[in-house]
């Protein structure tokens, strides 16, 4: 949820070859049409096939708009409906919601749980501790000290409890960030929008985390996952009618400090970026889910993840482990082909 910096964009190379993919004949057949802008600190594609210009060009337009009102409305930081939720939270420990941020609340609350609170969207004092919840990336990591001190405090979704559409909270703690799944959550609504306008076939990519629906013509969607490690695409998906494909990997946002590297996604647990795992890719019928849920499988150790994806209900997933090794669940690896040259080492998981 970062604001646009040149930066961001350079390493977008999984993006541009998933947008490729998408395109793949565009130019040949005038079928497809694309459209590209600046979003959630990400630069969003919106592909749709078989659809007049006019109406393209207005879905594209409406989409643009849109996503810059979302990107204010849930932005974790900048002034605007959410940063004056949580002030309110962490003074009073009760406020009005606003309406924008309502719709989230609950589903938050639930994937939560579900995933064992490894996705927690209650840990914005945490991501501020850290230096995340700021455009610059921090220099170094907090005193051990402020951590333990930030984990004691123990900020939770269960802690919140919405009465006549007031947020209530027994622990002031809680300070919501949605980073993890305000992307998903627009995605959907994106979605919904373009099916209002009478589109069926079509694709949001956010920065690799997209929504596709029905085909792009006589072929499926083809949808490229980003290597983790290097250059190129990691592994080709086909969606099938309606799924959204999202990953969350330890590459996204982040800074080296002593020879370690320090990511953005932190594991509720320890307070310290989570651990095992390179990158999750997760498909799932929506965005809103698939998002939070590749959050908390990229949290969730070796030992773990298996039985997080069942808590999520999830049977699509792969997971790219610390050594390089791709996990692919039984169904996951039915879908997705890899093309990673040399190919890496696969290990088939039980079924969730
Ligand atoms: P990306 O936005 O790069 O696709 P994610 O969906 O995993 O990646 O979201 C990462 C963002 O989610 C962080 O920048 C932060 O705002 C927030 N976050 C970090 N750790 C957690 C966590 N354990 N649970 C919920 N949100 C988190
Ligand atoms: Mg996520």
């Amino acid at each position: 949820m970062s604001t646009p910096r040149v930066a961001r964009y350079l390493p977008l190379l999984g993006l541009m070859l998933a947008s490729l993919l998408t395109q793949g004949c565009a130019r040949q057949t005038d079928a497809v049409q694309e459209q590209q802008f600046i979003a959630f600190g990400t630069l969003v594609d919106v592909s749709v096939y078989g659809v007049d210009a006019e109406l393209a060009q207005r879905a594209f337009a409406d989409l643009e708009q849109r996503f810059a009102q979302w990107h204010r409305d849930w932005h974790a930081w900048e002034p605007g409906p959410l940063v004056e939720l949580n002030t309110a939270l962490a003074s009073k420990g009760e406020a009005a919601v606003p309406a924008v941020i309502l719709p989230l609340i609950a589903p938050a609350q639930e994937l939560s749980g579900r995933s064992g609170g490894l996705f927690n969207p209650a840990i914005g004092g945490l991501l501020a501790l850290w230096g995340f919840q700021s455009d610059a990336l921090p220099q170094a990591p907090p005193a051990p000290a402020a951590i333990e001190a930030e984990l004691a405090r123990h900020p939770r979704m269960s802690d919140l409890r919405l009465e006549d559409g007031r947020l209530i909270t027994t622990n002031r703690a809680v300070k919501l960030d949605f980073g993890a799944f305000a992307k998903g959550v627009a995605v959907d609504r994106a979605i919904d929008h373009l099916r209002g306008l009478g589109i069926n076939n079509a694709i949001v990519n956010a920065g690799g985390d997209l929504r596709a629906i029905g085909r792009r013509g006589e072929r499926p969607w083809r949808i490229g996952v980003r290597n983790p490690r290097g250059p190129g695409v990691l592994a080709v998906i086909e969606t099938q009618g309606d799924e959204s494909v999202f990953t969350s990997g330890d590459y996204e946002r982040g800074f080296d400090y002593q020879g370690r590297h320090y990511h953005h996604v932190l594991d509720p647990r320890t307070g310290y970026p989570a651990e095992g795992a390179r990158s999750v890719t997760v498909i799932h019928p929506d965005a809103a889910t698939a998002d939070a849920a590749a959050t908390a499988l990229l949290v969730a150790g070796a030992d773990e993840w298996l039985k997080v994806a069942r808590d999520l209900q999830l049977r699509w997933v792969m997971r790219v482990d610390d050594e390089g090794t791709v996990h692919l669940t039984p169904a996951m690896a039915a879908r997705v082909r890899i093309e990673l040259d040399p190919p890496p080492p696969i290990r088939l998981s039980e079924e969730p």
